[in-house]
């Protein structure tokens, strides 16, 4: 099938490459030329594990995939034309959609009288397909053009992607049209993974209320987190026999210093700024974001206890800045949001990610912050070294070699990655979330 993405971000670039993986003709359209001039070289835009093998193979070997930034070009090649443009908070809180509708006026611009489907894969607010199918009508003027809308929700977990877009749990398509709903069926059957078909705005709302869920159940296990502080008992003990329930499952029980990237935060805050629209205080959703911004202060919290409020003076090492292991990602990073308030507080701070280290530089500046090529020397001088994103190598440190490194031997575990017992016998001190550590 002839397929047309817009937006070449982690969404579009992925599941470009991947559609063009199952034998599909591809073309990807940007409007950032550096970007769609990079791709062309195989130089990805993103860190995602196996993506510019796989960009290069069905690029420039097998010749599936284009990319562009031919708006014509690109819609008259699709069939199907996904919409996998940004959908950013805005400052009320509710989604950006300002990419979505420009990128739909653009393609009524290029449509004509063949037969399309227009595909939204971007996480828009229920009741947006109705919005893209007028901006579509807005960019065709007079003509006579025929189309119509769907929706099919993109559920990858960054760092994975290419795993989860070929081994989904699920596949969700919406549309009003059976014609539109077959022909997504036909892309995505060979996957052996459940359909769920449905109406537009089920399927807008789907993908809600599964990021929602899941940022639910992680503000869930980190307020279990204080109440295990205040009685004595290890979140970790009380996740696992949680999690060995099979109604309940054992994912998104880590308890830690929060939810951030770029889909829980701006998610969650969407879909309870869309509940307001239609009348209905989702008082639950307010308690999840409410209690993840509250983890951070218990966690800041704790240095301010050990240190005071003024670190002047103090230098920390820091292990981790992407939002979640596995990717270079920093939006909305709970790792981004601590060390900006421990420079703020006075700190110096040597840094190290395996992937986020250049997104950080362009965020953070310079100013109080060594950027660092090895986890082990973030340990050199260090009056406390924190761990802030879950990268496996950094379970794997000796921190018993590396504390003799240390000018006080103290970890702050932001996401109870070590085990306390082993650290606390090497001679450190011991900070994590939720944690039983009197042995
Ligand atoms: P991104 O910011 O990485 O990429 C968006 C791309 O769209 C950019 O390259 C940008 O230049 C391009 N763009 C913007 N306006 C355009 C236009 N008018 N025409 C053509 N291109 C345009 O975004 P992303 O992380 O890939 O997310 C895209 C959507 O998918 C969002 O709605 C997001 O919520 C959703 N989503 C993201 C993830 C994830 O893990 N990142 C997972 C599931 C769903």
């Amino acid at each position: 099938m002839n397929i047309t993405i817009i937006g070449t971000g982690y969404v579009g670039l992925v599941s470009g490459a991947v559609f063009a993986d199952w034998g599909h003709n591809v073309v990807c359209l940007d409007v950032d030329k550096k970007k769609v001039q990079n791709i062309k070289k195989g130089i990805m835009p993103i860190y995602e594990e196996g993506l510019e093998e796989l960009v290069k193979r069905v690029q420039n070997i097998e010749k599936r995939f284009r990319v562009t930034t031919d708006y014509k070009k690109a819609v008259e090649h699709g069939k199907l034309i996904f919409i996998c443009v940004g959908t950013p908070g805005n400052s009320q809180g509710a989604a950006d959609l300002s990419y979505v509708f420009s990128a739909s006026e653009a393609i009524g611009k290029y449509l004509k009288n063949e037969y399309k489907v227009i595909v939204t894969k971007s996480t828009v607010p229920v009741g947006t397909h109705n919005k893209v199918k007028e901006y579509i009508l807005k960019g065709a003027g007079s003509k006579k053009v025929n189309f119509d809308v769907a929706s099919n929700p993109e559920f990858l977990r960054e760092g994975t992607s290419i795993y989860d877009a070929n081994h989904t749990d699920r596949v969700v398509i919406g549309s009003d049209s059976k014609k539109a709903l077959n022909l997504l069926e036909r892309l995505y059957k060979h996957l052996n993974a459940p359909i769920v078909k449905t109406n537009l705005a089920s399927a807008e709302l789907i993908k809600y209320a599964a990021n929602a869920f899941l940022a639910t159940k992680i503000s869930f296990i980190n307020e279990m987190s204080q109440i295990c502080e205040r009685t004595g008992a290890d979140v970790k003990d009380v996740a696992l026999g949680m999690g060995l329930d099979n109604r309940i499952g054992p994912k998104f029980l880590n308890a830690g210093i929060g939810y951030g990237g770029s889909c829980f935060p701006k998610d969650v805050e969407a879909l309870y700024r869309t509940s307001s629209e239609y009348f209905y205080d989702f008082r639950l959703l307010r308690g999840v974001m409410d209690a993840n911004e509250r983890q951070k202060i218990y966690f800041i919290e704790k240095v301010y206890k050990k240190f005071g409020t003024n670190l002047t003076g103090l230098t920390f090492g820091i292990l981790g800045l992407a939002f979640k292991n596995g990717t270079d990602d920093i939006r909305k990073s709970v790792a981004i949001e601590i060390v900006k308030m421990l420079r703020g507080a006075g700190a110096v701070l040597n840094v190290y990610d395996p992937a986020a280290l250049k997104n950080a530089k362009n965020a953070l500046g310079v100013n109080g912050i060594n950027y660092r090529l090895s986890s082990k020397s973030v340990f050199n001088k260090a009056d406390a070294v924190f761990i802030l994103t879950e990268w496996p190598e950094f379970a794997e440190l000796n921190y018993a070699h590396l504390s003799k490194k240390m000018r006080k031997k103290i970890i702050f575990d932001g996401r109870n990655l070590l085990n306390p017992k082993e650290v606390i016998s090497a001679g450190l001190d011991y900070y994590g979330i939720g944690r039983f550590l009197n042995f």
